[in-house]
């Protein structure tokens, strides 16, 4: 079995719906299995007029254009859709009524951007010849944890979820994103979380790939909004995709968990480019090549400096400091210790001020803003004792202020503080080195 996940942007119209069809009649000998997102930008619609209904202000007449639009554009039967759009809107009313909207509501309302797509794609493909059945994840067995917004699946969705597949003989156009508790309420995986529903389907399938289809050509070796030349890798390790998935990357760490636990490859594919190979990350460290794989950052954090001449290495000092931050829900990214001082970058602007205060009780503390982290991943570091110096040498031709340095242990990349005005040079420099030849 072959998981195809279709995000946003891949069904977000009429025409890319046909693409979609075309993509899945190819692998058809496959045995694909469907997951669909929202089409692209309806979930962030469907946040937004739940949120006017409070105020009483309801108009769903712009979610239904565009799902209607795209039924008559594709020549489909449009009563299975105004039937979900009137049941939509008699929730919206239900919450104009009572003024409140709780996240258990919200999950509901955000449900129908999924359940509206998949029975689009499904009657679509089933009017070109591909038999497709459009089917709601729960009926599956996506049985989730009640934490609304943010659901986690139970284990013992997995067998249910493989029985119940493996009874369809036409191709399942599953929905993306959601799921249901043990009461029956219906939940969501979190923003973006179809990549997450892809590969809970396609471990408890065992399916040869997870393919996550989307609108860009694959993980990349720099972000290309900055770097020109930037191109995608060809292949990685689940490690350095978990490492990248933290700046942002393709993937939310939370995607790999199910795959990695059954060592099943995903494959990052463009669906405006359906011959392009894609990234493919797999179990396999070794099977991986190059030395390094991406060059990645993060902007906008605070440096801060908590100095201690008396009590650096008394023994619950760095608690106290942990515990502080922890008070605060603060987030910490990179630590570095001297003998006198504590170093720590966090993005959290929101409750610093008050951290700061708690903090200047027992210590000296200093905060810096506008600082980047930058962070060099690949397999291949843990190999090769020259690459660090490579690193260096190239950040020092731009002479560039370099204010921390950390390796983890798993030593599959090195990350750095330098000041947000250098992000651009930086990472050039880097990738000028690790990547011009292969150009
Ligand atoms: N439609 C959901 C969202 O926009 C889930 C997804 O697209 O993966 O967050
Ligand atoms: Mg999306």
């Amino acid at each position: 079995m072959l998981v195809m996940k279709f995000g946003g942007s891949s069904v977000a119209n009429a025409e890319r719906v046909r693409n979609v069809c075309a993509i899945v009649k190819n692998n058809l000998h496959r045995h694909p299995v469907m997951v669909v997102s929202a089409h692209g930008g309806v979930t962030d619609m469907l946040i937004d007029v739940a949120k006017r209904s409070v105020t009483g202000k309801l108009d769903i007449s712009p979610i239904r254009k565009i799902h209607l639009d795209m039924i008559k554009d594709l020549k489909l039967d449009p009563a299975p859709t105004e039937k979900l759009l009137n049941e939509l809107e008699v929730l919206l009313q239900g919450i104009s009524l009572v003024r409140e909207l709780t996240p258990r509501t919200l999950d509901y309302v955000m449900s129908f951007g999924e359940r509206l797509s998949i029975r689009t794609v499904a009657a679509y493909m089933s009017s070109q010849g591909v038999h497709a059945t459009a089917v709601e994840s729960y009926d599956l067995g996506m049985i989730t944890s009640s934490d609304f917004g943010s659901a986690t699946p139970l284990p013992e969705a997995d067998p249910i979820i493989e029985w119940n597949i493996k009874r369809y003989d036409t191709v399942p156009v599953i929905t993306g994103f959601i799921g249901k508790d043990k009461k029956g309420n219906i939940t969501t995986l979190g923003r973006n979380g179809s990549d997450y529903t892809a590969a809970i389907v396609g471990a408890a399938v065992g399916a040869e790939e997870i393919q996550i289809w989307s609108d860009v050509d694959g993980v990349m070796t720099a972000d290309p909004t900055i770097i020109k030349e930037a191109m995608p890798i060809e292949k990685m390790s689940f490690d350095e995709a978990s490492e990248l998935a933290y700046y942002g990357g393709r993937l939310h760490p939370y995607t790999l968990i199910p795959a990695v636990r059954k060592s099943i490859p995903i494959r990052i594919l463009n669906t405006f480019k359906p011959d392009n190979k894609g990234t493919l990350i797999l179990s396999e460290s070794k099977e991986t090549e190059g030395v390094i794989k991406s060059i990645v950052y993060k902007e906008n954090l605070f440096l801060i400096n908590v100095i201690s001449t008396r009590m650096l290495f008394h023994h619950g000092f760095m608690a106290k400091i942990f515990e502080i931050f922890n008070n605060y829900s603060i987030v910490i990214d990179m630590i570095a210790t001297s003998e006198v001082s504590v170093s720590l970058t966090t993005d959290n602007d929101v409750n610093l001020d008050a951290a700061i205060k708690d903090l200047a009780q027992f210590a000296e503390v200093t905060v810096e803003p506008d600082k980047a982290i930058i962070c060099v991943v690949g397999e291949g570091l843990k190999h090769s004792r020259s690459v660090t110096s490579t690193i260096f040498n190239a950040v020092e031709k731009g002479k560039i202020n370099v204010q921390m340095i950390s390796q983890s242990a798993k030593k599959i990349n090195i990350a750095f503080l330098i000041n947000d005005d250098d992000i651009l040079t930086t990472v050039q420099l880097l990738h000028n080195t690790f990547f011009a030849k292969k150009q």
